[in-house]
């Protein structure tokens, strides 16, 4: 089978300089290297990509020793990053062969077998992600008619999407958010195998799903991301205590226009939102015994983050502050001028009152008073 090779020019300033040097040096070593996935797929939709990710022939090992400053990670998958400041790598992957050792139940378990470019096009995940980019040649390789689906905005699995999904079920997750990303449309079959097996997606580590909950809903997009994720029955299984409310619909859109305008977002205020629901009718069903209010959102608040870290790891970093949030809302909503100004010097007050804010703006119209009163506090 041979690809198709279609020339094209981007823009010379729009290449990571960090990533033509990798693939220089690599070409110059004798190895191939290519600029693979994400990045070609958002530079032929004139995106600007978040990172260039890179992909050879050398062995991890070969690329570590070529670059001084690289490090050898990952297990399941072995990857180099090429480090050009303390926050800034690049990427390296050696080609993949198909061949990958899976358990009974088809979960990939090691994917460390090397080939060649032809191989690693097939290991990849929908046709969109699978398009390689000769940098010396200005010419974009495709072996899966990547570019034809890139152009009628479909994705389109590699392979038979039941094993697909079945070999690393956080696919269908990346399915999701590549088809709000790209406007796009999902193959027929890849929505079907979807809504057979969002199930699978329960045996995840939680720390990977932590990750990808990060991608889908830290993005200009998220609002539709969380409408998908329903439809498709995939929400369930990220945030199983979380049903649709207004208060989430807005905060989602608020994120997306966050990010629009370049203003920092955090997590934070993400599961905050996405627990609250179930965190007041812990509280309700745990109030019956009367004791301190207090000891009770505390215990809700607990018991609601135990059982979302079953399927979604929160650092303990982050559970702290999202229990601080809502801790903190009872006091936003009652407390005294004389505690008020206290409460404005506390390190986390500024979230909860945005999040008292965004209540009032959907399921708490009647704290709208209060809100504005804290408003006008900090003028
Ligand atoms: P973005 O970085 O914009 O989120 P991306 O497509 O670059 O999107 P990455 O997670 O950076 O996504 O992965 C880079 C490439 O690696 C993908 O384009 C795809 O070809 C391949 N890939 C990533 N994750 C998987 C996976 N779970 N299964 C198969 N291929 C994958
Ligand atoms: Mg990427």
């Amino acid at each position: 089978m041979k690809p198709i090779r279609q020339t094209i020019h981007f823009d010379k300033k729009i290449i990571d300089k960090d990533a033509k040097k990798v693939v220089k040096t690599l070409n110059k070593a004798g190895y191939e290297a290519y600029l693979v996935g994400g990045c070609i797929r958002d530079l032929l939709l004139g995106h600007k990509p978040k990172d260039f990710d890179i992909a050879t022939s050398a062995t991890p090992e070969q690329v570590h020793k070529i670059f001084k400053r690289s490090r050898l990670i990952g297990r399941r998958f072995r990857l180099v990053h090429i480090m050009f400041s303390s926050r800034k790598y690049i990427e390296v992957a050696t080609f993949r062969s198909g061949k990958v050792k899976t358990a009974g139940n088809g979960v990939i378990v090691r994917d460390n077998l090397y080939g060649t470019l032809k191989e690693d096009v097939f290991r990849r995940d929908f046709s969109v992600n699978a398009l390689y980019y000769d940098i010396q040649n200005s010419q974009v390789i495709d072996y899966v008619d990547g570019l034809e689906a890139l152009y009628n905005s479909e994705i389109r699995m590699i392979g038979n999407p039941v094993e697909r999904f079945k070999e690393d079920p956080v696919r269908m997750i990346r399915a999701i958010r590549f088809k709000v990303k790209l406007e796009a449309t999902i193959d027929p079959k890849i929505s079907r195998t979807i809504s057979n097996q969002a199930y699978l997606l329960a045996n995840i580590p939680a720390a990977r799903l932590y990750d990808e909950c990060i991608k889908l809903f830290h993005n200009e997009n998220a609002y539709e991301v969380f409408e998908q994720l329903l439809k498709y029955g995939l929400l369930n299984y990220l945030f199983p205590q979380t049903e649709e409310t207004s208060f989430i619909n807005k905060t989602l859109l608020n994120t997306s226009k966050r990010i629009k305008n370049d203003k920092p977002v955090t997590p934070v205020f993400l599961f905050a939102v996405f627990l609250w629901g179930a965190q007041n009718k812990r509280f309700n069903e745990l109030n019956k015994n009367k004791k301190s209010r207090f000891l009770i959102m505390t215990q809700a608040s607990e018991d609601v983050i135990r059982k979302q870290t079953e399927q979604v790891l929160m650092p303990r970093w982050l559970s702290a502050r999202v229990k601080d949030i809502w801790l903190m809302q009872n006091q936003l909503e009652n407390c005294s001028i004389k505690k008020a100004k206290e409460l404005i010097g506390h390190p986390r007050f500024r979230m909860a009152y945005d999040f008292l804010v965004l209540r009032s703006e959907s399921i708490n119209p009647e704290l709208a008073e209060r809100a504005k009163y804290w408003t006008k506090l900090q003028q």
